[in-house]
């Protein structure tokens, strides 16, 4: 009898192999992995299986659809029928027959739900892919939402919260999956590997985090003699005591978490790099921070021991007083002490890490497709899109097709950082890959995918929702929002990222925040430091679902770009009381909308004239943005504000004029005159009702 192997079996039903291993097991017939073998008769049961259920599911299907609604108006109508014509758009570009929802590319989803009406959902679906995995009318979806107080359309995307409460009242049973599962349907029957443990090191600027890695690379090269390194590689694996250990390069906690919002944990273990003669420093906090919010263990390296002035116990208490307790004050991280300069205590560094490793005990499913990370990537003059991947799951193979984000292909080439051609590449393994159409982000997850024609239907499908998502309205994350959550009871916290303009403040407004906690409804700091609001804090508060309080101190122009992309709200006080109230009245649910002001430019003052009949006109040159006439303006020098005022006149050559862009010269009157010296800095904001930005 001709045996048929899982994936070709699973291809000719148009299922995915994971949702054929799933039905398999439901028909207690064994099936290990999609190249598992079938006999007939077996493949007999399943498409008995499958008609079973097909029938079943059409049942349920018309019953939902043709269910009386009688005293719906026309308007409800039409916008089902757009939805149904969105859908059929939709499906012919993924070129599938457009009535065969329940078989599109997450078959394995269908089949739950068949079998136990639980749905898969991701999180931020549109208002319309929820509808169709809930297979309800995208109509009743934005009722349900308006009357849990959300206006919402139909591309618009949802959080999870949002969505699991908005499933708990349509009473569907749902589970949630990443969108990772989703792609590679199927799951906990794959077999498992160790596998490398994924290091980053974070800390301080100075601290001593690039002398590290390189003291790290070479003893790798005098440990195994590789030759030139020809191409640095954001991502690189060193062989220890015969174990593998894979570092990234991307120092900087920005790339951390930008990774993260995206969906991507790529880290196991933070090194958390302090000078021993300098101590805790605020980025090192931030590191901490990081790491923590990321639930990854830290090892600490204390370095720079070699230097006269180091301070060992010092650094061990300062610490501790950051929560980071280690082995010796009886806490979990491991505290190396070391000088990357001299070369001293890396190999213990690195025995910790393969201690830590085994302790976490990371393992990898080897026998499916093979899904990974973007580290890096960039345009090479020769090779073209080279993209720098870490495997994460499966063996990547050469030729094999994939979907990253948008972008669709066929790996052409894996070469290693030596340029060397590699014919697979397993998990933890970081390689270059050749075959992309364009560049990917950082941080957007690559999927190994059955064949070229898929692949070019997901990416098809993902810049849809891509485009959907840069058109559709961006659901914020505000004071106000999560006021409503806290209404709503779906939180119980409020999460803050905390900057000031001085350590003192900073703990100040820290124990007042804390004393506001109430029984139900905590406050909690996420992150606290002194300094500007950047874009590293912008993409924290993104991830954890926070809000940034900047208090003395506004966002860097470059977060304030990072919060409007991203949603996060920041807001800045100059009175802590002001804070304060703020804050109780979202925990009382009291709070109202209000006037807010936004940032709309920066200027440097160049030069001073006093006017003879009294006052004075700043020569400024617009940083960023722009200057308007009659807009707020606040006088700040060394990141403390000084004043705040009204733009008064604007000139440019003597011409007054209503608004001046970045990269001109102008002569600014303010209202009042503070002392102005060279070099201040003029912010001005627009004063607008808040959530009303774009008005
Ligand atoms: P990063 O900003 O954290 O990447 O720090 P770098 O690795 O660039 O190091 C900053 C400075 O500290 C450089 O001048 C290094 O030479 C020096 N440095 C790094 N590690 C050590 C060390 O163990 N001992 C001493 N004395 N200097 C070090």
């Amino acid at each position: 009898m001709r045996k048929k192997k899982v994936h070709s079996v699973a291809k000719s039903l148009g299922l995915s192999s994971g949702a054929l291993i799933k039905l398999l097991q439901q028909i207690g017939i064994k099936a290990k992995g999609h190249m598992s073998t079938l006999t007939e008769e077996e493949i007999k049961k399943v498409k008995a299986r499958i008609s079973e259920e097909k029938r079943r599911v059409k049942k349920e299907f018309t019953h939902r659809w043709t269910k009386p609604k009688p005293r719906e108006k026309r308007k409800k109508i039409n916008k089902e029928e757009i939805t149904a014509t969105v859908k059929s758009t939709l499906a012919k570009l993924q070129k599938k027959e457009p009535k065969k929802h329940y078989k599109k590319e997450t078959p394995i989803r269908t089949e739950q739900k068949i079998e136990e009406k639980v749905v898969e959902v991701t999180d931020f679906m549109t208002v319309a892919e929820l509808a169709q995995t809930l297979n309800l009318p995208p109509a009743q979806i934005i009722k349900k939402c308006m009357d849990l107080g959300l206006m919402v359309s139909l591309n618009q995307r949802l959080d999870i919260d949002t969505i699991l409460v908005l499933c708990d009242e349509l009473k569907c049973k749902v589970k949630v999956v990443s969108l990772e599962e989703q792609f590679s349907a199927g799951g906990e029957e794959y077999e498992m590997i160790s596998r490398p443990p994924v290091v980053t090191v974070m800390g301080h600027v100075d601290h001593g985090k690039t002398t590290l890695l390189d003291a790290i690379t070479k003893l790798r090269v005098a440990e195994r003699e590789y030759g030139k390194i020809t191409q640095k590689m954001a991502a690189y694996q060193i062989i220890y005591n015969e174990k593998k250990i894979t570092f990234l390069d991307t120092p900087g906690h920005e790339a951390f978490t930008a990774m993260r919002a995206r969906g991507a944990q790529v880290t196991d273990i933070v090194i958390l790099v302090v000078a021993a003669d300098d101590g805790v420093m605020p980025q090192t906090i931030e590191a901490i921070d990081h790491a923590r919010a990321a639930n990854v263990p830290i090892i600490v390296c204390i370095n720079k021991i070699d230097l006269p002035n180091a301070n060992v116990n010092r650094v061990k208490n300062q610490l501790a007083k950051a929560n980071v307790l280690i082995e010796e004050f009886g806490g979990k991280s491991i505290c190396v002490e070391a000088s990357a300069l001299k070369n001293i205590g890396i190999s213990d560094l690195l025995d910790a890490i393969l201690v830590k490793a085994e302790e976490l005990d990371l393992k990898a499913p080897i026998n499916k497709l093979a899904k990974g990370v973007i580290i890096e990537a960039r345009l090479d003059r020769g090779k073209g899109n080279v993209s720098t991947v870490l495997i994460q799951e499966g063996i990547l193979h050469k030729g094999t097709p994939f979907v990253c984000g948008a972008h669709s292909g066929r790996v052409r080439e894996l070469l290693n950082e030596r340029m060397e051609k590699m014919s697979e590449a397993g998990p933890s393994t970081p390689v270059f890959v050749l075959g992309f159409s364009g560049l990917p982000p950082a941080g957007e997850i690559f999927f190994a995918v059955e064949s070229e024609q898929k692949a070019r239907e997901l990416a098809a499908q993902r810049e849809i929702i891509e485009r959907n998502r840069k058109l559709a309205p961006k659901s914020k994350l505000t004071l106000l929002d999560l006021q409503e959550k806290i209404k709503a009871g779906e939180t119980k916290e409020l999460k803050i990222i905390l900057k000031a303009d001085s350590a003192g403040s900073v703990e100040a407004l820290d124990e007042k925040l804390q004393e506001l906690s109430m029984d139900d409804i905590v406050i909690r700091i996420i992150h606290k430091g002194v300094g500007k609001i950047n874009v590293s804090d912008v993409l924290l508060a993104e991830v954890t679902g926070a809000i940034c309080v900047g208090f003395h101190v506004g966002p860097a122009s470059n977060a304030l770009e990072a919060a409007e992309k991203e949603g996060v709200e920041i807001r800045t006080y100059r009175l802590i009381y002001e804070a304060l109230e703020d804050l109780r009245a979202a925990m009382l649910g009291m709070l109202e909308p209000k006037l807010q002001e936004i940032l709309i430019g920066e200027a440097e003052v160049r030069a001073i004239f006093k006017i003879p009949k009294g006052g004075t006109a700043l020569g400024c040159y617009i940083k960023d943005g722009k200057a308007i006439r009659n807009s707020v303006v606040r006088l700040i020098r060394e990141e403390k504000e000084l004043a705040k005022t009204k733009v008064v006149s604007l000139k440019r050559f003597k011409e007054d004029v209503k608004e001046v862009v970045a990269g001109y010269e102008c002569g600014i009157g303010l209202e009042q005159t503070p002392e102005v010296q060279k070099g201040d800095i003029l912010r001005f904001y627009k004063i607008v009702e808040e959530g009303k930005e774009d008005g």
